[in-house]
């Protein structure tokens, strides 16, 4: 039997796994504090569980690591950005970033993506496949160990798209959010979706403490379709009522993202149209100068996002803009893009596919 990899279980399912292996329910307390609050990499170190079962679990079970391929630091040390392996050779990336005293750890959901928007580097390379919860997790804890920061901030903006991985993703961040493990705050976890609206209102029902962010990026169908495909299938309007019963029943707010791409999503239209159809959505928005990730499109000027933050803040929801943080190391949103080894790419290729 394949040892069972324990970062993929919830701590019900590490309690059943416990049982099943002879041993008292304590025990999976016990390792669910090492793994987790301890963040301790090796069965050896989980210093209270007898060096017999210490032993069995070596072979029964594993801690998943992720293999450190390479790390990037930018030049004023506000962003590192780390390449990872996968056990099947496929590569993801994940980013810290620092600002003032917040530590926000951004991490990847799919290995590429399918939604293909035009401006996005990881939609340029495709789709892959999902990742594991393991996988998920250990973005998190194997970034925590190589940088010796605590993130104070989690962000799903890495690459691909959450809501099409949702039972995975669900998964890992109420492992991090458990108080007796990680113990990350629910506030301090935002997961980001390109708009996938039966997924919002799955979210919505399940009443998952998480926060929601959605990527708008656009005011009109014609203009959303051609920067990000899937807005075809669900239209600015099923999308911003699912966020209207998202905030409804959840009373909470939503952050809608919207990269500035110049010239082409900034006029005072854009502002009239944005103000419009956000006029009644509690939220807020926060303004993203592009990172430029190829030659259709550019990065805007400063002055111009600054001027179209004036433009909507009539809103009356906060507006915040983003700074290219990582841009020098590539590690900004949507500038995450992994060419993948011969090896792995081969054994995908079949299954790889960009439709939305
Ligand atoms: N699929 C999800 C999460 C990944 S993208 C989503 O669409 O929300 C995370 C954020 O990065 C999105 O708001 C996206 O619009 C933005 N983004 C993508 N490429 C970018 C780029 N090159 N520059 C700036 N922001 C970008």
């Amino acid at each position: 039997m394949d040892p069972v990899n324990l970062k993929s279980l919830s701590r019900p399912e590490l309690e059943r796994f416990i049982l099943e292996s002879g041993e008292k329910r304590f025990r999976a307390d016990q390792i669910w504090s090492w793994m987790y609050a301890k963040c301790c990499t090796r069965f050896e170190e989980m210093t209270d569980i007898s060096r017999t079962f210490r032993t069995r679990l070596e072979s029964l079970a594993s801690l998943g690591r992720l293999k450190l391929v390479e790390k990037t630091v930018s030049p004023h040390q506000t962003a590192q950005k780390y390449l990872w392996e996968l056990e099947d050779g496929l590569r993801i990336e994940s980013v810290t970033i620092r600002e003032s005293d917040r530590r926000t750890f951004c991490i990847s959901s799919q290995v590429g993506c399918r939604l293909d928007c035009a401006f996005c580097a990881t939609g340029g390379m495709g789709f892959y496949r999902n990742l594991g919860t393991a996988e998920i997790v250990q973005q998190v804890l194997e970034m925590q160990a190589a940088s010796g920061e605590r993130p104070t901030n989690l962000v799903v903006m890495g690459m691909g798209e959450p809501f099409l991985n949702y039972d995975a993703v669900i998964k890992a961040l109420s492992i991090l959010n458990d108080c007796d493990g990680f113990a990350l705050g629910h506030r301090k976890i935002t997961i980001s979706t390109a708009g996938i609206v039966p997924v919002i209102d799955r979210f919505t029902a399940e009443a998952h403490p998480f926060k929601l962010a959605v990527s708008l990026n656009a005011g009109t169908d014609s203009l959303r379709s051609e920067l990000m495909p899937v807005n075809r299938k669900y239209p600015i309007h099923s999308l911003l009522d699912a966020v209207r019963r998202y905030t409804r029943n959840r009373r909470k707010r939503v952050t809608f993202e919207y990269v500035v791409l110049a010239g082409v999503n900034h006029s005072d239209d854009d502002a009239r149209r944005i103000r419009s159809l956000l006029h009644d959505i509690p939220c807020k928005v926060n303004l993203i100068a592009y990172n430029t990730t190829n030659h259709r499109y550019t990065s805007p000027d400063p002055e111009d996002v600054e001027r179209f933050a004036e433009l909507i803040r009539p809103l009356s929801a906060p507006v915040t803009l983003r700074l290219s943080r990582g841009e020098d190391i590539s590690a900004a949103c949507g500038q995450l893009a992994v060419k993948q080894s011969s090896a792995g790419s081969a054994r995908t290729d079949r299954s790889r596919s960009r439709s939305p």
